[in-house]
């Protein structure tokens, strides 16, 4: 952990930033693929590590330098290593870190695509993922094998918020020398700092709220120097790379980050506490409600409930289906951390590739909508809702 001198909205437009011989105010966008060496010496200097500076695209680009090093600060991170997508810092985390004959406890609530890279790829090259509940630290400490590594958790989980107790989590698997990865996508370190409560590894699909305007994909990993090396020697060799065009724009939604975060969460909140009185809705998710099942552990790691709200319906698909539908404003889509708000039909998109027993037991019912709330006027929001509650 390291310890900022600067506060998080002055990080966020200030830190990383490195100028050029023509003193741009804002920061350039370095579109090469290498760099040139004023002589021989120099080359050989920068290839042995001797001296820092770009040598090539692949691992060295100083826009994406200046995006890692603006994260990193703002994390309170040692390091940050940058990828292609968020999926790609997964997929690097495991690579740079694990071998064959290794074991990772997860959550069972976490993205569908990195369930599918833990179950399906990492296990035929010998990586065993048991899943467990997000909210029980009983059944993590249970699944503890000699040959375990990782921990991996996203919290608040998607699409049921669930919130992980990461301090006790970091606890059991720093019993057992095993390092814990926290997927931080849903909060930004605005709004929680894994390593402030003891994870090693902080991990970010910088698609959704770093560049919180649907523009680009991005991705990071971020934790102590030397746990960072092994994860950047992969990107290195293996080259999941972000480019220079996406680290520039994901540098420009870092400035906003803050403010953004806390309209979000602002309007979720509002949107929250509005469904809970609405004819038809059974039950609203929402860590920042006090009705939320982890309300005060959430609100002991979390700045604030954060940008996401489930609710169920009495009606099931039918009922849900016909909310989405009436919407005029949100969009329908899975994406999430958007200026614009969008909502979700779990069971039928995100989820659908579970059997109908799995989405039981994961408690993703047919009448559960996810919305992920943008920066629109909260009583367009609350409208667009009303319109299809009503009928
Ligand atoms: C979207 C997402 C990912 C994957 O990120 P990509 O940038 O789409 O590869 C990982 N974790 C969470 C929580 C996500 O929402």
């Amino acid at each position: 952990m390291i310890q900022n001198d600067l506060h998080p909205d002055t990080l966020a437009v200030r830190a990383g930033t490195r100028r050029t011989a023509f003193q741009e105010h804002s920061e350039a966008m370095f579109l090469t693929s290498s760099f040139v060496f004023n002589s021989a010496a120099e080359a050989a200097a920068r290839f042995s590590g001797a001296e820092a500076g770009p040598i090539y695209a692949r691992f060295t680009n100083p826009g994406v330098s200046m995006f890692e090093e603006r994260l990193a600060r703002l994390e309170g991170a040692e390091r940050c290593v940058a990828f292609a997508s968020g999926m790609a810092a997964i997929l690097a985390t495991v690579m740079g870190l694990m071998k064959a004959g290794e074991h990772v406890v997860a959550s069972r609530s976490i993205f569908g695509s990195t369930v599918q890279l833990f179950q399906n790829i990492l296990g035929r090259f010998g990586v065993e993922t048991t899943f467990v509940s997000p909210t029980d630290p009983a059944e993590w400490r249970a699944a503890v094998k000699r040959n375990t590594r990782l921990f991996f958790v996203e919290s608040p989980s998607n699409p049921l918020t669930e919130v992980s107790d990461i301090r006790a989590l970091a606890g059991i698997a720093h019993e057992h020398g095993i390092w814990l990865a926290v997927d931080n996508c849903f909060c930004t370190p605005i709004l929680q700092k894994p390593l402030e409560l003891g994870a090693d590894i902080v991990i970010h699909s910088a698609t959704k709220y770093l560049d919180g305007q649907g523009r680009v994909l991005g991705g990071a990993v971020l934790g102590a120097r030397d746990l960072m090396e092994g994860v950047y020697t992969f990107l290195r060799t293996a080259g999941p790379t972000l480019s220079a065009f996406n680290a520039w724009v994901l540098l420009k939604g870092l400035e906003t980050l803050p403010l953004r975060m806390r309209a979000h969460s602002a309007n979720a909140l509002e949107l929250a506490e509005w469904l809970q009185g609405q004819p038809g809705v059974r039950r609203v998710l929402y860590p920042g409600l006090a009705s939320h099942p982890q309300h005060a552990l959430a609100m002991s790691q979390q700045a604030s409930g954060g940008g996401i709200v489930a609710f169920e319906l009495d009606g099931g698909r039918e009922a849900a289906w016909r909310v989405i539908d009436a919407t005029r404003v949100m969009s329908i889509t899975a994406n999430l951390g958007d200026t614009r708000t969008t909502i979700t039909h779990p069971a039928t998109t995100t989820h659908s590739r579970l059997t109908p027993e799995q989405r039981e037991v994961a408690g993703i019912g047919d009448g559960l909508i996810r919305i992920a709330a943008g920066l629109e006027d909260v009583a367009d929001l609350r409208a667009d809702l009303a319109r299809g509650l009503a009928v």
